[in-house]
C-alpha cells in the first residue's frame, strides 16, 4: 500500500470523524497496532504480550516503515497519512483501517511507547515517549524494512482506568480473540501471538485452510472448504447496483458449536461484529445444522467503500452497512449454494476426514481382514492380520490417502491457482534459476506466475492452489526440480500433488482413537497404491508369525 506523507488534518476534517475514546483496554492497543501493520502492507505480524496487556504489548511488522520526519510526527494526534487534508471526498473512498490519525497518540497518552521503524533506508529510527512527556526522543535505530511499536506501563497513570480493566486472564482472552479475527480475515498475512514467551497463536499465510489449522486443529482444518463468489446487490434507495464479493472457508456442519461467537466476518479486510452478517452466515448452513447450533466460518465480504460506515463503533469493531438488507440473502444463498453443490467442494476442498471414501469406483477396502491391535510411540499402528504382525506408519498412510484423493479430482483439470499478494520473493540456486528460464512454459501450466527479481532470486506472484490447498512460494524450487527432470519419469503435477498431501496429513505424535485408526486402514484399502507414501516410502512393513515363532525357538501356532 503506497503511503503517503504524515500531514495536520484541518479542524474540519477533524470534527467530521467520530472520536470517542480510543483506548479502553489491551486489547484495543492490539487492534489498533495491527490495523497500522496491515496498512502498511505487512506480509508478518508479530504479537508479543506480557501478562494482560498491560505490562508490555509489541507489535512488529515487516511492512513499509517510516521516514524519520513521518516517525517524528506518527504520535500527535490527527496525523495521517491516509487521508488527503485537500480532498474532501476522501473520507468517503476510505480503504485503510485507520484515517483518524489518533491511535498512536492516544496509545501515547496512556503509556510509555517505543517506535524501531526503518523504510529500507541504511539508518533507521528509535522513537521513545514517556506519557507525560511532550515531546519524544528521537535516536537512530537499525531495523530492517518495517516497524517495531512496544507499549509498555499501560494507564500505570490513570488508576480509575486500570480498575475497570478486568483480571490478566480476561484481558488475554480479548486479546486472543482479536488476533484470531485478524488471521482468519487475512489469511494471506502471517500472524504470531505470543504470550509471556510461548506461541499461542501461529498462522502461515498460506490461505483459509492454513488459518483455519493454526487457530483451531486439524479437524476443523480438513472440513473446511472456501468458496468466493460475486454478485450484483441492489441497495439502498437508488436502487443502485453495486458489486460485493464474498469470500472465505465454511467448515462443514458436521462441526458444530453453541455460540455463535465462531462465526467471523470482515467488511472491506477489516474483522467486525455485523449481528445481520453472523445471521445471513447461520441461515446460509439453514437446517444442515441443528437449531440453536452455529457453525464456524469465515466469511470475508468486500464492499464499495461508500457503502462502509466505520463510524458506528469508535474503535470501529461494529460496522454500519448500506445495505445490509440486500447483502444478508445475498450471502445466505452465496453460503447455502456452496455447501450444497457437491462440485464447488470438489473444486475447492478435498475431504481429508477419514470416513468419507475415495472416490476411486473401487468396491471395498482390501484391509478388510486387518485389525488394529495398538500402537506404538505415537506413529505406528500395530495390526494382526491372519498370521501376520502388520506396522502401518499412520503419516504415511496419510499421505497416501490424501494424494489418492487430490489425484482423483486432479485428472485432467487445469490448476487452479491463487494470487500472492504482496508476491514472495524465493531465492533459487544459479542452476535452479537457468532451469527456470528454460521450462518457463512448463511451470506457468503448473499454475506458477513468476518473474525475475535480481540474479539469485525470483517473485513468486501466483501459486498452485487445487482444492484449496495452496502451495508454499518456495515448492517453485521442487517444481523446477521435477519440471527440468523429464525423462526421469517424475510427471511434475504428480510431485506437486503429493506435496500438497502431506499438508494437514496425521503427523507422528498425533494419537488416533481406535476409530480413526480403522477408518485410515479402511481408506489405505481403497487406494491404488497403498504400500508406498507419495514420496515413495513405505507405508507398512511386516513381520510374519513365523519370523517371530523362529526367533522365540518355537514352532508358529498357524505356521504353513
Ligand atoms: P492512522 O492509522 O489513523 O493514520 P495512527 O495514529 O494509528 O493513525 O498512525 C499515524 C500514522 O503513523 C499513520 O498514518 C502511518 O503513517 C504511521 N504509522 C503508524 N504505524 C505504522 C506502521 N506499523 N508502519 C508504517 N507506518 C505507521
Ligand atoms: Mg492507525
Amino acid at each position: 500500500m503506497a503511503e503517503r506523507s504524515i500531514r495536520r488534518l484541518p479542524q474540519t476534517v477533524v470534527d467530521r470523524i467520530a472520536a470517542g475514546e480510543v483506548i479502553t483496554r489491551p486489547s484495543r492497543v492490539v487492534t489498533e497496532l495491527i490495523d497500522n501493520a496491515l496498512d502498511a502492507g505487512a506480509s508478518a505480524i508479530e504479537i508479543e504480550v506480557a501478562g494482560g496487556g498491560t505490562e508490555r504489548i509489541a507489535v512488529s511488522d515487516d511492512g513499509c516503515g517510516m521516514a524519520r520526519a513521518d516517525a517524528e510526527r506518527a504520535i500527535d494526534r490527527h496525523t495521517t497519512s491516509k487521508l488527503d487534508p485537500a480532498d474532501d471526498a476522501a473520507i468517503g473512498r476510505i480503504d485503510t483501517l485507520g484515517f483518524r490519525g489518533e491511535a498512536l497518540a492516544s496509545i501515547a497518552a496512556c503509556a510509555t511507547v517505543s517506535i524501531v521503524t526503518s523504510d529500507g533506508r541504511a539508518v533507521g529510527t528509535k522513537l521513545h515517549h514517556e506519557p507525560q512527556a511532550d515531546e519524544p526522543t528521537v535516536t537512530d535505530a537499525g531495523r530492517a524494512q518495517g516497524t517495531t511499536v512496544t507499549v509498555t506501563n499501560l494507564f500505570d497513570t490513570m488508576p480509575a482506568r486500570r480498575q475497570s480493566l478486568a483480571g490478566a486472564a480476561t484481558e488475554f482472552r480479548r486479546i486472543v480473540d482479536r488476533v484470531t479475527a485478524y488471521a482468519l480475515g487475512r489469511p494471506d498475512v502471517r500472524f504470531t501471538l505470543r504470550h509471556d514467551g510461548s506461541e499461542t497463536i501461529s498462522t502461515t499465510g498460506r490461505g483459509f485452510t492454513d488459518a483455519l489449522l493454526g487457530i483451531y486443529d486439524r479437524e476443523v482444518a480438513s472440513h473446511a472448504s472456501t468458496f468466493d463468489h460475486e454478485r450484483a446487490v441492489t441497495v439502498g434507495e437508488t436502487e443502485e447496483s453495486v458489486d460485493v464479493s464474498i469470500d472465505g472457508a465454511l467448515v462443514s456442519p458436521a462441526i458444530d458449536r453453541s455460540r455463535k461467537d465462531h462465526i467471523r466476518v470482515a467488511v472491506n479486510g477489516r474483522p467486525v461484529l455485523n449481528g445481520a452478517i453472523e445471521t445471513a452466515v447461520r441461515e446460509g448452513y439453514g437446517p444442515r445444522l441443528p437449531s440453536e447450533r452455529f457453525p464456524i466460518a469465515v466469511v470475508r465480504l468486500d464492499v464499495p467503500p461508500a457503502l462502509v460506515d466505520p463510524n458506528v463503533h469508535p474503535a470501529k469493531e461494529t460496522v454500519g452497512l448500506v445495505g445490509e438488507d440486500a447483502i444478508g440473502p445475498a450471502l445466505t444463498d452465496a453460503i447455502d449454494t456452496a455447501l450444497s453443490s457437491g462440485d464447488d467442494r470438489r473444486a475447492s476442498a478435498v475431504a481429508t476426514d477419514l470416513d468419507t471414501a475415495i472416490e476411486t469406483g473401487r468396491p471395498a477396502s482390501r484391509f478388510d481382514e486387518l485389525s488394529v491391535i495398538g500402537t506404538f510411540r505415537s506413529l505406528y499402528l500395530l495390526c494382526e492380520a491372519d498370521a501376520e504382525l502388520i506396522v502401518i506408519d499412520q503419516h504415511a498412510a496419510h499421505e497416501r490417502v490424501n494424494y489418492e484423493r487430490l489425484r482423483a479430482v486432479f485428472d485432467g483439470r487445469p490448476i487452479e491457482t491463487a494470487k500472492l499478494d504482496p508476491p514472495a520473493t524465493v531465492s533459487l540456486s544459479p542452476t535452479a534459476r537457468a532451469r527456470l528460464d528454460a521450462h518457463a512454459e512448463a511451470i506457468t501450466e503448473l499454475g506458477y506466475e513468476v518473474e525475475p527479481f535480481d540474479d539469485s532470486t525470483v517473485r513468486v506472484k501466483t501459486v498452485p492452489a487445487p482444492f484449496g490447498r495452496t502451495a508454499t512460494a518456495a515448492s517453485i524450487r521442487d517444481a523446477v526440480g521435477s519440471v527440468a527432470n523429464d525423462g526421469s519419469g517424475a510427471d511434475p503435477r504428480e510431485v506437486l500433488l503429493a506435496e500438497l498431501a502431506c499438508h494437514p496429513s496425521i503427523k507422528a505424535g498425533d494419537e488416533l482413537s481406535a476409530e480413526a485408526a480403522q477408518a485410515l486402514i479402511d481408506r489405505l484399502g481403497e487406494c491404488a497404491d497403498p504400500y508406498r507414501c507419495p514420496h515413495g516410502r513405505p507405508t507398512m512393513t511386516t513381520l510374519s508369525e513365523a519370523s517371530l515363532a523362529s526367533a522365540f525357538d518355537r514352532q508358529a501356532t498357524r505356521f504353513q
